[in-house]
């Protein structure tokens, strides 16, 4: 059995970016830039006038003959001479022979003249040419991920497609016998299946959209052959159950059957110790535990960091921090444990209910206290790692 740090190692070295792709930018959010973006254009391509107001020649008095108006849009580019001006408005080609723009609450119009203040400054209100970028220049540089602004700002150079890391095709096996699906009346010794939606909520979260369902009884032959299957039709294939020591856990034999590389089988951790990672060719698979808080703990301790490394992403793992504990626990054994929590502000509380079977704490849960395999627990007060749910 190896230690957590040992398992997050391993699935580090054997997760590395998908093969990037071409994506139209509106389908890019969230995706990670492949290569550097270069910008086809200078931005912004004219000197652009940043107010409303007039555009000056400035000649040192106070008074000015406005000569023409430039609107947003305008490709017009009238000569000025010392003491003219044009009116002119946000975003519009400032002319080239102007030397300022002044702001029209600043100034008194009476016809064709304009009284100004006499200490109005040269080159104000006017964005230069290339101020954001110049045609050739990196725009957003390899490995950016590309929220809201990024999206906005590459369209904002012309920019329609960019090359990127896509998201991993995901396949959820589930397996057992005693699952009957949410909306079906319930028969004598079975329970609803939770696992599955549980996940796709989890990837959805990721911004993962691509996910299959399979569905296994716990039946040898049924599970190599679904197995097989999901392995050849994805990039990522998760299996919920069947994946620890009992008589009719077929997962692990399934696996080994279909020559899947065994990567490592079994952490010391609470929950989620029979934790299977490998790989077929190019497809990761994690084999998690069935009961569903081992479940999902195993896929925001694990799986994650996995799926953030196939989608280029730079920060592996939840986001980490310490708060101050404000109950005590005792931790018994030589397993890491991962405790649902509850982070309000600067302090943290471990939740009861920590059975791996039981999902009601997990849904009141914001954090995952973090005590590693020699530590002994905390006491009230000291700091403890958290990892913050999504
Ligand atoms: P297993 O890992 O297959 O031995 O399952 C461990 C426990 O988790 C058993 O109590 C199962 O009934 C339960 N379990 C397994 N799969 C699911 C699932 N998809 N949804 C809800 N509970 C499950
Ligand atoms: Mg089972």
């Amino acid at each position: 059995m190896i230690s957590v740090e040992t398992a997050l190692d391993i699935i580090d070295t054997n997760s590395t970016p998908l093969t990037p792709k071409i994506l139209p930018l509106t389908e890019a959010q969230h995706h990670v830039l492949a290569e550097d973006c270069i910008s086809m254009i200078t931005m912004p391509p004219f000197r652009q006038s940043a107010m409303d107001g007039y555009a000056l020649n400035l000649n040192g008095t106070d008074s000015y003959t406005i000569i023409a108006e430039v609107k947003a849009g305008d490709a017009i580019n009238p000569k000025l001479q010392a003491g003219e001006g044009v009116r002119i408005f946000t975003g519009a080609r400032v002319p080239d022979t102007a030397t300022t723009v002044i702001m029209q609450e600043k100034t008194k119009k009476s016809g064709t003249t304009l009284s100004i203040p006499n200490d109005t400054p040269v080159n104000k209100n006017i964005r230069p040419t290339g101020e954001q970028i110049k045609q050739g220049d990196v725009a957003l540089s390899k490995g950016t991920p590309l929220n809201a602004a990024a999206i906005g700002f590459l369209a904002g150079l012309g920019i329609t497609t960019v090359k990127a890391y896509p998201s991993p095709k995901v396949g959820i096996v589930v397996t057992g016998n005693e699952l009957v699906a949410p909306g079906l009346p319930l028969p004598d010794g079975k329970i609803y299946e939770s696992n599955y939606i549980q996940l796709h909520a989890a990837l959805t979260t990721m911004h993962i959209s691509s996910i299959t369902k399979y569905m296994v009884m716990d039946d040898y032959e049924n599970t190599k052959n679904i197995l097989q299957k999901g392995l050849k039709e994805n990039d990522v294939l998760l299996v919920s159950g069947g994946i620890s020591v009992g008589d009719y856990d077929f997962v692990g034999r399934a696996l080994r059957d279909l020559q899947t590389q065994e990567l490592f089988y079994k952490v010391k951790q609470k929950p989620g110790k029979p934790l299977f990672f490998g790989k077929q060719n190019t497809t990761t698979v994690f084999a998690l535990p069935g009961n569903p808080a081992s479940s999902l703990t195993c896929f925001y301790v694990h799986v994650v960091p996995m799926l953030q490394r196939l989608m280029g992403q730079q920060n592996f793992g939840l986001p980490r921090t310490k708060k101050q504990l404000t109950n005590s626990y005792q931790k018994r054994g030589d397993r890491a444990e991962f405790l649902k929590a509850q982070i309000l502000e600067d302090q943290v509380t471990i939740l009861d209910g920590q059975s791996s079977a039981m999902l009601h704490t997990y849904a009141l849960a914001n954090a995952l206290v973090y005590f590693s395999a020699t530590s002994n627990g905390a006491d009230q007060n000291t700091l403890v790692e958290c990892m913050l749910l999504p």
